[in-house]
């Protein structure tokens, strides 16, 4: 099949490869109609490798998608052919410990689409398990549905906070995880995000998503912003998705006493934080790895118009221009933050 190929030398093309994709009792084959370009795409195109994952054979990359169910399992009876569906990248081995615990991202021996040496689905057809595939709501396009990808990482995230309806809820770092996470914050009852970073075109997107107050913290004061809408005292919850260890370490200045860090966006470096000032706040602090079993309700609050990501996907190319597309993807201007491949 004519797939997007990612080598060992990091060339990336549309090439013929072969993918042998038996149909097993409980799996469904699934035409793919749209793939979203991932930040852990593009850094594998960059970099050949994310932490102990390294690129050792030609990988087909892309790991956000949806499309629709062209051939059922014989066990198979939740799903028929052409139901438009959207699939979770990640399998767990469902007997091993972690799956038993709830916990199955944390699987040691989870397998990621896009992630060496896992095929990922920028390609024409893949075989999944029909426990990781979702049936869209009608009103859900497969644009949207490739989104529930990154937003499920946003609701593991809201759901990691415990929030309270009423919540004042900081988000710092305005790319694409951390829309999908204010989304989510105000899908899960925050009253107000105030969402920080340094790049205004970004801001300005995000102030338009919902009650989102946009900080330019490269001349605006972030504290300051927050004092003014607690009274002083803090914000209830600090989503932390820039990745910037400066900022990661600075988090609890933002706090309330007795709030909630979840730490999202991943540091390129290990980083140094203030435990006294953690401390002194009593501060709950909450790390994301991916998401366990968010999909339903994340289609659930795409189905209800709760959370709308249209506004999230602002390029779109289609399967020819693959490459293209990442190399836009490796420099994107400020004013984009998702950019997807069409298949046809
Ligand atoms: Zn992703």
């Amino acid at each position: 099949m004519e797939a997007l190929v990612l080598e060992p030398d990091l060339q990336l093309d549309l090439r013929d490869i072969d993918v042998p994709e038996p149909l097993g009792p409980h799996d469904v084959r699934i035409k793919i109609h749209i793939v979203g370009i991932c930040g852990s795409d593009v850094h594998y195109y960059q970099h050949g490798r994310i932490g102990p994952f390294v690129v050792q054979a030609p990988m087909v990359l892309g790991h956000e998608a949806a499309g629709t169910v062209i051939e059922t399992g014989a066990e198979v009876t939740t799903l028929s052919e052409g139901d438009r569906v959207c699939m979770e990248p990640g399998i767990p081995d469902p007997n091993s410990k972690a799956a038993r615990l709830g916990i199955y991202n944390l699987d040691p021996a989870v397998r990621f689409w896009a992630t060496p040496p896992v095929h990922g689905v920028l390609r024409p057809t893949v075989v999944h398990p029909e426990a990781f595939t979702f049936k869209l709501p009608d009103n859900v396009s497969f644009a949207e549905g490739a989104m529930v990808e990154p937003l499920a990482v946003g609701m593991h995230s809201a759901t990691k906070a415990k929030i309270t309806p009423g919540d004042v809820a900081v988000v710092t770092g305005a790319g694409p995880i951390g829309m999908v996470t204010a989304l989510s914050a105000l899908a899960g009852g925050c009253s107000r995000v105030v969402m920080t970073d340094v790049k205004q075109p970004k801001l300005d997107l995000a102030a338009g998503l919902g009650p989102i107050t946009p900080v330019n913290v490269a001349h605006e004061d972030a504290r300051a912003v927050i004092d003014g809408l607690t009274g002083g005292w803090g914000a209830d919850l600090v989503f932390e998705c820039s990745g910037n260890s400066k900022v990661a370490a600075g988090v609890f200045d933002l706090l309330c006493p007795g709030g909630c860090v979840v730490y999202v966006g991943m540091p390129g470096e290990p980083i140094a934080y203030d435990v006294v000032a953690a401390q002194i706040k009593e501060a709950r602090v909450e790390h994301v790895f991916r998401y366990a079993h968010v999909y339903p309700r994340a289609l659930a609050l795409m189905g209800s118009g709760k959370i709308d990501v249209k506004p999230l996907i602002t390029d779109t190319f289609d399967f020819a221009h693959s490459k293209a597309a990442f190399d836009f993807a490796c420099d994107m201007p400020d004013t984009s933050v998702k950019a997807q491949i069409t298949m046809e």
